[in-house]
């Protein structure tokens, strides 16, 4: 496994494998994996000829007052991780070269953006999908692998990559969850006991939520109400948001007789943590 950290060499590197008609694989991530992120790579390993992970704690999807400092890093062992999981490269630019003093450009994706963590975090998805596209440019992936943890990022790198025709496949990976259910994060790593044991108000509420769908409950007020009283029975959340949207359009319903996403987050202690599930008729028939 190589590790690359100038973009130059990456894009010479990309080009020599595209030019002995190999495919590439692209896993874009922040670090500080964890078995999630593993099991993105696995994907990618069977997609591409070839795997490049990056890693780079992205400065502008970071709002004022958020974790960009205190982002978890662990550059060695994540290196360890990746090469036992068959990584070829890791691509890791630094700061100053992905974002030059006179940097101008940033892509916005309008419409799928707005509501969800689009609310709380204004800035966040224009600083995703400029790195995601940035990174397309750069390591000319055939396939790149992403989470449905991260859903709204996923429905938005999407519609970039059909806006912007960027030939590249979007393969999106299940959730990654704890035995107990809680969905694995780099930011869980901030939980004290208490609050993990806390956390798991989460994943309880969104069970509850597919029990009731799955016995026929389709008004989304109904399931809402029965989610946000599990997670404010426990003190330690504060919720963000909770709804049902749409998968495609992300935006809010009143009743489901379409593909749905149930997508919350929540404060716990300190930590926003965020989570979902489908919620679909047509699985019920
Ligand atoms: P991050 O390093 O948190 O930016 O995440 C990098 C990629 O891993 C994103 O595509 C995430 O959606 C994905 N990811 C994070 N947590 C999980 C998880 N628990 N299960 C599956 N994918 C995940």
């Amino acid at each position: 496994m190589q590790t690359i950290n100038s973009i130059k060499e990456m894009q010479t590197f990309s080009n020599r494998e595209m030019g002995e008609g190999k495919t590439i694989a692209l896993v874009p991530t922040m670090g500080f994996f964890h078995p999630g992120h593993l099991s993105l790579m696995e994907e990618g390993r069977r997609r591409g000829d070839f795997l490049v992970v990056s890693i780079f704690v992205n400065p502008t999807q970071f709002g004022a007052g958020e974790d960009y400092e205190d982002y978890p890093r662990d550059m060695e062992r994540d290196q360890k991780l990746a090469e036992e999981t068959g990584v070829d490269v890791i691509f890791t630019p630094p700061v100053d070269e992905m974002y030059p003093s006179d940097y101008q450009t940033c892509v916005n994706v309008e419409e799928v953006t707005r509501n969800l963590c689009g609310i709380s975090r204004p800035a966040h998805f224009r600083g995703v999908t400029t790195v995601v596209c940035k990174l397309f440019s750069i390591v000319k992936p055939s396939f790149a692998i992403f989470g449905e943890k991260d859903f709204q990022q996923l429905v938005a790198i999407r519609q970039m990559v059909s806006d912007l025709n960027i030939d590249v496949k979007i393969v999106g990976m299940p959730i990654y969850r704890e035995e107990d259910g809680l969905a694995l994060s780099s930011r869980n790593k901030y939980l004290t006991p208490d609050e993990r044991k806390a956390a798991l108000c989460l994943f309880r509420s969104l069970m509850r939520a597919k029990e009731l769908f799955r016995q026929g409950e389709r008004k989304t007020e109904e399931i809402l109400s029965e989610v946000m009283s599990i997670i404010k029975a426990e003190q330690l959340a504060e919720i963000d948001y909770v709804k049902i949207c749409d998968v495609k359009t992300l935006k809010d319903i009143e009743q489901i007789n379409q593909e749905t996403v149930l997508a919350l987050a929540a404060k716990i202690g300190k930590t926003r943590l965020i989570d979902n599930i489908i919620l679909n008729p047509s699985d019920c028939i």
